[in-house]
């Protein structure tokens, strides 16, 4: 079977990217470890997606914004952070700006339907789903996949979006740098007695992170970080034995608390690929940086990139220099890195540093946070990245 690209991973990042090339004329496949009935309904998985202002101009372009059902839409008003036992809360938000809220909240299994609803109805694709690659190799000369089952596919250019982990990225013999944060994420869907009143919140406490992602109605996402072990014995409580927990983490703040979702758990490893691009192959999402979810970045980022690599292979075809052109591979890659990794290395840093609870560091932490309320152009800055809405304007 021949392509002009074949496309390992058809997650957010996997199914944006071939969006990204709709009308290129160019032959893809998208191999996909999950069947295809797992892609066209995908599950509740727990995530609730901060979406920026750009990746939202984003997805309208690529033509799956409009498939996410308002109602499943959450205004994210502002965001606060809170510290240990203090009441003190660093806030942001979008100060009048006239951009409308920080940006939105949507459910992961909603933004992966509509992606994958998008490129089902694109001619250029040939989904192969339910099985895995076994071997890659790429060269001067042209590339191939061999799947599990012995197909052969052979392409220009391999693309992996096969998640943090992934196994092409390794066989392709490229290193990534993991930051494994020895901890573990739930995520859930809480109702609570209180409004919420669109505001997020992360609380990092003292031996637990409790965020708060305000959803539509007296409902919402709950993200608790604790040490595997401990996190075990909170999953091993049913019913309202773990109502009654989660309200209790949460100091009451939103009153009673129950659990009106599935529960997932996630483990927290950060991974950045020392490199993006190879002959003939390139990273996108998650293979290529993995964020820890704490600043919301990592499918904004993996939009991002896939936008970004869509639009050098775009431009190399225009220009007759083929899909998988040198310099159009290193453009994209120069460019996801300054975009990526000023963000991953703050990002693993705050994780850590509000994550350590010995007494000088619990010092530290409450006092950037009253430093952070009283600079105006730092809260400025992060409202910025926040919502990525002046790079949405330029887009
Ligand atoms: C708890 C949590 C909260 C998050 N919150 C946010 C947020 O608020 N904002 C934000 O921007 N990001 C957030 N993220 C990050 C976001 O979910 C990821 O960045 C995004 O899912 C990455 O998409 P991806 O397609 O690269 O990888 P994945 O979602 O991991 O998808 C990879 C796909 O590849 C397939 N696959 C794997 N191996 C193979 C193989 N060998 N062959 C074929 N297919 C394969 C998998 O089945 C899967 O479908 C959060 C993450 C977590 C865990």
């Amino acid at each position: 079977m021949q392509f002009d690209i074949v496309v390992v991973g058809a997650g957010p990042a996997g199914l944006a990217f071939a969006a990204s090339l709709a009308g290129s004329g160019l032959r893809l496949a998208l191999v996909e470890k999950q069947p295809e009935p797992a892609l066209a309904d995908p599950a509740f998985d727990g995530r609730e997606i901060a979406l920026t202002h750009l990746s939202m101009t984003l997805l309208r372009r690529l033509g799956a914004w409009e498939r996410i059902p308002e109602a499943d839409i959450a205004p994210l008003r502002e965001a606060q952070v809170l510290n240990g036992v203090s009441s003190f809360a660093l806030r942001f938000d979008a100060e009048g700006k006239g951009d409308g809220p920080l940006g939105v909240l949507v459910p992961n299994h909603l933004i992966r339907r509509s992606l994958y609803e998008v490129v089902q109805g694109l001619p250029e694709v040939t989904l192969l789903a339910g099985t895995t690659v076994a071997a890659v190799q790429t060269s001067a000369s042209g590339a191939t996949v061999e799947l599990a089952d012995g197909t052969k596919l052979s392409a220009q250019l391999v693309v992996a979006a096969d998640t943090r982990f992934s196994e092409t990225r390794r066989r392709m013999g490229i290193p990534a740098t993991m930051q494994d944060f020895g901890k573990s994420m739930l995520v859930c869907r809480v109702a609570h007695e209180r409004p919420h009143h669109g505001i997020a919140t992360e609380w990092f406490g003292y031996g637990q992170t409790f965020a708060i992602l305000p959803l539509n109605g007296d409902v919402s996402g709950a993200v608790l970080t604790l040490p595997a072990r401990e996190m075990d014995q909170v999953m091993a409580l049913e019913g309202a034995e773990f109502d009654a927990d989660i309200t209790r983490r949460y100091r009451n703040r939103l009153g009673a608390m129950r659990l009106v979702s599935t529960r997932h758990v996630y483990p927290l490893v950060g991974v950045f690929a020392q490199r993006f691009v190879a002959t003939r192959f390139a990273l996108v999402g998650d293979a290529a940086v993995g964020m820890h979810p704490v600043t919301a970045h990592g499918f904004n980022l993996g939009l991002r990139g896939a936008d970004s690599l869509a639009r050098e292979i775009r431009d190399a075809v225009e220009r007759g220099r083929g899909v998988a052109d040198r310099r159009a591979l290193a453009r994209y890659q120069t460019d996801h890195m300054r975009a990526s990794r000023p963000l991953y290395l703050a990002t693993n840093a705050t994780a850590l540093f509000y994550t350590d609870d010995r007494f000088p560091a619990r010092v530290l932490r409450a006092a950037a946070l009253r430093v952070g309320s009283r600079l105006a152009p730092f809260r400025r800055a992060v409202v910025e990245r926040l919502t990525e809405a002046g790079a949405a304007r330029d887009a």
